[in-house]
């Protein structure tokens, strides 16, 4: 009895002890706006500024070279890693494809739960246009926030796990996606979503109640139909710029990644989407700006009510969204502070403007661009190149639909002033001869955007591509690291004066911040798409990666983003954590493995039926198996799959859905039997083709 009173006792003290640890760790928001404490990554671009700057500096130009491997996780159901990963009071959590989250006790290293919200069986059609890509999670007051490609925001609980709250932020059947990450603020959640190539969506983003779940706001990025009414003034006004019926096509705009909230002035400030069509002669046929489209618009945080927006891309028609991050400083210019946003988007110019009214400060090119020739700073626009808009029907120029930078972050050292993002000098072709516009009408679930691209692979050395330190002052860059290929991952600065990288081939590399001085290396074995983080825990610095190719290139790049050899599922995925004097030893990982293209000799290719599913391929089986059937790595390669040579295997799962567990979606009601036939065809010509390519060499 006495024994066991003991023992009670003892009980109620060790959960006493709980309890009061957990009340030590109560969630404080001031931390969100606070550059100065780095023991945590709570949101995204880590705090409200989305300067992804730490000003941990443990690990230093000094000691960087002692750096290693502390422990490693493996992720074995995740298929691509894209993600910021967060880490709040010793506890990490890990977003991967189809937005499944993994949180991990950084002390123990023990898995303490996953939340997989099943999107690949809940999506249904839109499965058709998802990559799983999913760019992370948020955190606000013991919840953590993640949105699904079908379309959901969910919160779920930190400590457990579990379900909170679920809302469906878009309409069921429509063509919306979603693959960023949520912000949180003041006790509110906000999520946009994409779609503006698969089929008439206008985009939006919806604020709400993080604690229950109820809609605060919701902001349309373009005017719907006149007829229905304006939903506000903006709308009023955004309709001022456009011509024709662009209701019909949806119009675009979709805010699919940059979100950044400004404590400053209550903003939020979302970075806008392209066209729906991207092609303006169809989309807007008498021209026009199209607001608000490929802008950064301001919005009252607390209402999401208009504040301002500055354009980017006046009626874009290239998929020139702005939809790379933005990121808040304050820049000391001379004597004086400025309230600045900084902001690389696709269209290759550097921007920096004024956040308290959107004011354009200064915009220069940071990359090859042969679109316009400079932004005019009395008007604040592009002076365009003539023939840019393929007037005649086609243009090649740079940069193109993938940009001259993406949606890998950038970060920013505020000692030094400079920002650090991966570039890329990469052309696009666009073509519409063939396209009549009266006649458009995208289907929906399909790759339809007014304007055909190269059918063609991209060949490995297609762009040039590099790490870039930017002095926003001087408008120039500081200094410029090569990078081979050109699809890596985003960055992160920090108090060390390092910069760190993850890239393509699979280096993990930490630079000196003032020069790019190359300081330290590790090979992952894995191409690398997500931005490293860093925390610290009992007073140590740690640096934590995921590691797993992913993203837009991984899927559609071809040879350009193939060529590290990171074959379908073939690598594990896994988060990485780096500590001074780490001497954990990396896990056996197979080295690159290429496509092997098959071939049958007695297959007799129909040159008609190939034909036809060139066509078919370019609007569907592209989007993940990649350009000529020339895969990346983020879908398998279908020149060497066995599949291709058995019609009924095919039809099985092309039609009847036989992979939808994997992420392969079923075309049944979208496509016939013969389709199949002629991408059957199609994938043979293909193969025989690069066979024969390969021969010849
Ligand atoms: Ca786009």
């Amino acid at each position: 009895m006495e024994i066991r009173c003991k023992l009670m006792l003892i009980a109620v003290m060790v959960f006493g002890v709980i309890l009061s640890t957990a009340s030590a760790a109560k969630f404080d928001a001031s931390e969100l706006d606070d550059e100065t404490k780095g023991e945590n990554w709570l949101a995204y671009g880590r705090t409200h500024s989305e300067q992804r700057y730490s000003p941990l500096n443990e690990i230093n130009t000094q000691t960087v070279s002692n750096l290693g491997l502390a422990w490693s996780l493996d992720l074995p159901d995740a298929r691509q890693i894209v993600s910021t990963t967060l880490a709040v009071d010793g506890i990490l959590y890990i977003t991967s494809s189809w937005s499944v989250v993994t949180a991990v006790d950084a002390r123990t290293k023990r898995v303490l739960w996953k939340y997989d919200p099943d999107v690949v069986h809940k999506a249904g059609n839109t499965l058709r246009v998802l990559w799983g890509t999913s760019r992370g999670a948020a955190y606000w007051d013991g919840k953590l926030f993640v949105a699904t490609g079908d379309g959901r925001l969910i919160a779920v609980d930190a400590k457990t796990g579990r379900e909170v709250w679920s809302q469906m932020t878009v309409e069921p059947g429509s063509y919306y996606y979603i693959t960023g990450a949520p912000r949180a603020f003041n006790g509110k959640v906000i999520i946009g979503n994409g779609g503006a190539e698969m089929g008439a969506t206008r985009g939006y983003v919806t604020a709400y109640d993080a604690h229950t779940g109820e809609q605060a706001w919701r902001f349309h990025i373009v005017p719907g139909n006149p007829a229905d009414g304006f939903e506000n003034n903006a709308m009023k006004m955004a309709a001022k710029t456009w011509t024709g019926e662009w209701w019909k096509y949806g119009g675009g705009g979709n805010v699919w990644n940059a979100i950044t909230y400004d404590p400053d002035f209550n903003h939020i400030y979302l970075g806008t989407g392209n066209g729906s069509p991207w092609n303006q002669k169809i989309r807007s046929p008498g021209g026009g700006d199209n607001l608000f489209l490929c802008s950064i618009l301001a919005l009252d945080a607390d209402t999401g009510a208009y504040k301002w927006h500055y354009q980017t891309v006046p009626g874009e028609t290239w998929d020139f969204n702005s939809a790379m991050d933005i990121v808040s400083v304050d820049l000391k210019v001379h004597d004086r502070v400025v309230k600045a946003l900084m902001h690389a988007p696709k269209n290759g110019f550097f921007y920096i403007i004024n956040r308290e009214n959107g004011k354009l400060l200064s915009a220069e090119p940071f990359a090859k661009v042969t679109w316009a020739t400079e932004v005019d700073m009395k008007t604040g626009r592009p002076v365009e190149v003539a023939g840019s808009r393929y007037e005649d029907g086609e243009v090649l120029m740079w940069p193109g639909p993938l940009g001259a930078h993406n949606w890998q972050p950038m970060s920013w050292n505020p000692e030094l002033q400079l920002m650090f993002f991966p570039y890329h000098d990469l052309p696009g072709y666009y073509n519409d001869k063939k396209i009549r516009p009266a006649k458009f009408k995208a289907e929906g679930y399909k790759f339809e955007v007014g304007v055909i691209l190269a059918a063609e692979d991209n060949p490995a050395d297609i762009a040039d591509s590099g790490l870039m330190g930017w002095d926003p002052i001087t408008q120039t860059p500081a200094w410029k690291s090569p990078n081979p290929g050109m699809w890596h991952g985003g960055t992160m600065a920090t108090g060390g004066n390092l910069v760190f990288q993850g890239r393509g081939d699979g280096k993990f590399i930490a630079y000196q911040a003032k020069d790019g001085k190359k300081l330290w290396e590790f090979d992952a074995k894995h191409g690398i798409s997500a931005p490293p983080i860093t925390y610290s825990l009992d007073g140590k610095q740690f640096i934590a990666l995921p590691v797993g190719w992913g993203g837009g290139a991984a899927m559609l790049g071809g040879t350009m983003a193939g060529q590290h050899g990171w074959a379908y599922g073939a690598h594990p995925r896994r988060l990485l954590v780096f500590a001074l004097g780490g001497e954990a030893e990396l896990p056996e990982t197979p080295g690159p493995i290429f496509a092997k293209p098959l071939d049958d000799a007695s297959f007799e290719i129909d040159a008609g039926l190939a034909e036809q599913g060139e066509d078919l391929w370019g609007r569907t089986c592209f989007w993940c198996h990649g350009p000529a059937a020339v895969a990346s790595g983020g879908a398998p390669d279908l020149r060497s799959s066995g599949v291709m040579f058995d019609i009924e295997a095919l039809k099985k799962v092309v039609l009847g859905g036989q992979r939808i567990s994997r992420g392969m979606p079923s075309y049944d009601g979208q496509l016939d039997e013969n389709d199949v036939l002629t991408l059957q065809h199609y994938v043979r010509l293909k193969a025989r083709n690069s066979l024969s390519k390969v021969a010849a060499n």
